[in-house]
């Protein structure tokens, strides 16, 4: 039987799902990534693998940096400080806690394992976890039911509603707060006035699919990208690295394979799972109407400064739990920053950190722009050390190590009320974006999953 072919630009979670799904399918796969490492962004190495000059490099090609470390991060390589453990390029929880995830596994007939977590909420002096008591919620949720389960009439509604209009509306407790955090978490956008209430709903419904709202894969998010390889490699697809494609072959509008150095490799579809503002530079854009062009070199990312802590101890009750913190009027855009600091990765079943220390993993919104401009990154590293500083006073004392990574492209595409993201087919006939840019429910690593799933359900074989 002669099987249809389809190569895959790109071997991240938005590459490596539909390969799975496709190769499941019946489809001839082959995959094409750039680097010596599956996950794209959603990458994780061993800290005794790698060399201080790699990690950098690493680090600048996915357009990020380490903008601060302790001690300073050439001594931390030098004394071999990051042995043992397992980091990825920044601070990963999944929406859902794997929920979306296992369901595409499910296919599979294979499972990942995950620690979960229900997300609590640091203070000025303390915490509440989990975020809601039990009298916030009979409070609460009629109010929060009646938006998640609104139909999507309404909710296409609320899509041109900005977070700022909403939150006026239902005033000042405990339900304004959770639509502060929330919003932003979900959005990875502290601009309200940024912030479509009708995208948040969404994405709000799609976290609760979940038995807790985050989870983290044990062992790393390779646990998740080596899974979707050793299907696919098993089940005759192949994953080429270290292959970057320079050029997608398009002929009388249809594309028909990729170039890689001198070689072509013709497919009957192509899959990009590139940063959708590079499409361009891989394929023609003569083929493209002149307004899709313009649109999509308009996309922007959304940014962070991330933290990895390593700590001598932690406090058993903190093991396993996440966080969020709200800081109010910092200067950034939208005025108010949200965060997140999470103790999964120093659960010991999550296999990150050598026995004895404790990971901690952290993340405070802010834009591309603003990772840029080194007084605001100050600010920011402040608010992240203060809020760790709430839960655990004296972590300076049992500090074996941090590094702040600052990323200008967590997701790849900022949805925000003016700008939504591209759809999955693209203008030209057989070729097809998957991954966090594209319109998928969810955000980040689940917008980029479920776009791959939503794509394998197009191209279901008759
Ligand atoms: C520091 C950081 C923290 C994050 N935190 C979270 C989080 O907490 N929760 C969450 O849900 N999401 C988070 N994200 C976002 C999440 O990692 C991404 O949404 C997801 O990994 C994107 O997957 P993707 O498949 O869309 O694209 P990518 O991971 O970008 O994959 C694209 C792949 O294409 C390859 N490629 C590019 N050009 C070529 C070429 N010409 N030839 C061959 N290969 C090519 C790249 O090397 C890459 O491997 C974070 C991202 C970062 C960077």
């Amino acid at each position: 039987m002669i099987r249809i072919k389809v190569d895959i630009i790109g071997a991240g979670i938005g590459g490596l799902t539909a390969g799975a799904l496709l190769t499941k399918q019946g489809y001839q796969v082959t995959i094409f990534e750039k680097e010596s490492y599956l996950g794209g962004r959603s990458l994780s190495f061993n800290g005794s693998d790698i060399s201080v000059e790699d990690y950098k490099k690493l680090l600048a090609r996915f357009r990020m940096n380490v903008a601060f470390s302790e001690p300073d991060i050439n001594t931390i390589f030098e004394k071999n400080m990051l042995d043992g453990y397992k980091l990825d390029l920044g601070y990963h929880a999944i929406g859902g806690a794997g929920s979306n995830i296992n369901s595409v596994f499910a296919e599979l007939d294979d499972n990942v394992d995950f620690v979960r977590s229900k997300v609590g909420q640091i203070k000025k002096d303390g915490f509440d976890f989990p975020f809601l008591s039990c009298i916030d919620k009979v409070k609460v949720f009629p109010k929060i039911f009646r938006l998640l389960f609104a139909g999507e009439k309404t909710m296409k509604r609320l899509d041109s509603v900005s977070m700022t209009e909403t939150v006026k509306q239902y005033g000042p407790g405990k339900m304004k707060e959770i639509l502060e955090v929330f919003s932003r978490s979900i959005t990875t956008v502290n601009n309200l006035d940024k912030i479509s209430t009708g995208e948040v709903f969404r994405a709000q419904k799609n976290l609760l699919s979940g038995s807790k709202p985050v989870g983290y894969p044990v062992g790393g998010m390779h646990s998740v990208t080596k899974k979707f390889a050793d299907y696919i490699t098993s089940n005759g697809g192949k994953i080429h690295l270290n292959t970057t494609v320079d050029k997608i072959l398009i002929k009388d509008g249809k594309a028909i394979g990729v170039v890689v150095g001198d070689k072509k490799y013709s497919s009957d579809f192509v899959v990009s799972n590139v940063l959708v503002q590079n499409l361009f530079s891989l394929a023609d854009e003569k083929y493209f109407p002149k307004e899709y062009v313009k649109y999509i070199k308009s996309l922007n990312g959304t940014g962070s400064l991330c933290a990895y802590y390593s700590l001598k101890k932690i406090d058993s009750g903190l093991v396993g739990k996440t966080f969020h913190f709200i800081e109010h009027d910092v200067g950034v855009d939208g005025g108010d920053v949200v965060g997140m600091i999470d103790f999964m990765t120093s659960s010991p079943n999550s296999g990150l950190s050598p026995s004895g220390s404790f990971l901690v993993q952290s993340y405070i919104i802010c834009t591309p722009g603003e990772t840029r401009d080194k007084k605001t990154l100050k600010t920011l590293r402040y608010l992240l050390d203060k809020n760790l500083k709430v839960l655990i006073p004296g972590y300076k004392q049992d500090l074996n190590w941090t590094i702040y990574p600052t990323v200008w492209h967590l997701d790849g595409v900022a949805k925000t009320i003016d700008k939504d993201k591209p759809d999955i087919t693209s203008p030209v006939e057989n070729l097809y974006l998957v991954g966090d840019c594209v319109k998928a429910p969810g955000i980040g690593f689940n917008c980029a999953l479920n776009s791959a799933s939503i794509l394998a359900d197009m191209l279901k074989q008759k």
